[in-house]
């Protein structure tokens, strides 16, 4: 049963290929948001007219979310001849903004050399179209298959997914029984099942001080020399600390296997983007925000606790330091059971096609995982897709056709496994 399921699939790779050309060819960049309701709509059409059933849940009031930027997600569903568990495809129709160094047009979805080319090649519309192929291939060589099939198209992952996966999350659309399993087919590579991701912290550090004639800096007191102080403690303290965390989690690539922290940005003194000379004052004001990626050996008090003793232990030692720390926002981290049976069906797929036993891998970064874990509580949830990671938001952003055919394989027989359908 299974080689008829790979056959197909095989006899459908210019179908794939079109597909992912076609998806590529509507540039959802975001921000602002461009063309979601187009690209919702492209999907829907399609899987409506092979007998799926199909929603437009919009984000209302989500960020970003407006009549000329409506935050527009298709949802497809269709129940087998049996009833049996149900297997949902959720990518991301969202990309990021284009940038420079492009050979290829990046909306043009140009097939060179085997691969796919343009912004979302790989992140993530190659693994839409992989998995709308592998439910399609099933729904033709096995019409009365037990179980459901969901596929889903969302919004904003790249900005934290709210008028997304989350806003679909609040509505029930990742809560049993209506769904048992997900797929998120991120551009983790071929042979490579992700479990989850680190946490994250993201706060702000502002530093005062008195404002004074820059030509008698003694008058005054400098934020930015207070953040001095911060940054010293940073390096010659706090970053020596974080690279004694390690982790069990199997983060990929390496460097990510350990607490990390970016300062994402500082800014202090004199306001920027004036026109002119600058004026001569000693800054009052310094705010520094930090990107701190935390472990599942670290509890969020204990990684918003670490930078309040810095901060504390500066006030006490340093005449003057006053500080306020405000947090941005926080993620725990997430890791899906290696015995879940969603992994075990993906990882056992993955040898099937690639002969090559499967990879697990922990994403350094959050993906839309998140939120089916914490808003639907559902457990059973892993990304898996073709695309290499290393390749999203770059120029020239490819997925390889040869990948596409595989994970389509895979993605197609796990979700038959996970049916029970009894024929992979
Ligand atoms: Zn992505």
């Amino acid at each position: 049963m299974r080689d008829a399921l790979f056959a197909r699939i095989e006899a459908k790779t210019a179908e794939l290929v079109e597909l992912t050309r076609d998806l590529i060819r509507i540039p959802t960049v975001n921000p602002p948001g461009d063309a979601y309701a187009d690209c919702a709509q492209f999907i829907g059409e399609r899987l409506r007219r092979r007998g799926f059933d199909v929603a437009y849940p919009r984000g209302e009031g989500t960020p970003g979310d407006s009549d000329r930027y409506p935050r527009t997600n298709v949802v497809a569903r269709r129940a087998g001849g049996r009833p049996g568990p149900c297997v949902h495809f959720n990518g991301h129709i969202d990309v990021v903004e284009v940038g420079d160094g492009w050979t290829t047009p990046p909306f043009g979805g140009e097939v060179k050399d085997g691969k796919v080319f343009g912004r979302g090649a790989c992140d993530m519309k190659g693994g839409i179209a992989a998995s709308i192929i592998a439910v399609e291939a099933i729904c033709e060589e096995f019409p009365e298959f037990a179980g459901v099939l969901e596929i889903s198209g969302t919004v904003d992952e790249e900005s934290g997914g709210y008028g997304g996966v989350a806003h679909l999350a609040r509505q029930g659309f990742f809560t049993r029984p209506r769904v048992d399993h997900v797929i998120i087919p991120e551009p983790l590579n071929v042979d490579r099942v992700c479990l989850g991701h680190r946490g994250v912290w993201w706060a702000e550090i502002e530093t005062y001080g008195r404002i004074a004639h820059g030509s008698m800096p003694f008058l005054g007191d400098s934020a930015i020399r207070h953040m001095a102080a911060v940054l010293e403690k940073f390096e010659r303290e706090f970053y020596p600390y974080l690279a004694t965390k390690r982790t069990t989690m199997p983060v990929a690539p390496d460097g990510a296997r350990q607490s990390t922290m970016n300062i994402n940005s500082i800014h202090g003194g004199l306001a920027e983007g004036f026109e002119g000379w600058p004026s001569a004052v000693v800054a009052d004001s310094c705010r520094m925000v930090i990107d701190r990626r935390y472990l599942i050996e670290e509890s969020y008090e204990e990684v918003r606790g670490e930078i309040v003793n810095l901060l504390e232990a500066l006030r006490r030692e340093r005449p003057g330091f006053r500080y306020d720390l405000r947090e941005l926002w926080t993620v725990p981290p997430t890791m899906t059971d290696r015995n879940a049976a969603v992994v075990r069906a993906v990882a056992a797929e993955i040898e099937r096609v690639l002969s090559r036993p499967a990879e697990f891998v922990i994403s350094p970064g959050t993906y839309d995982h998140k939120h089916i874990v914490r808003i639907a509580g559902l457990k059973e949830c892993i990304a898996y897709g073709p695309g290499i990671l290393d390749l999203a938001h770059q120029p020239d952003e490819y997925v390889a056709i040869e990948d596409l055919v595989a994970s389509a394989k895979v993605m197609a027989a796990s979700a038959l496994a996970l049916m029970g359908s009894g024929q992979a």
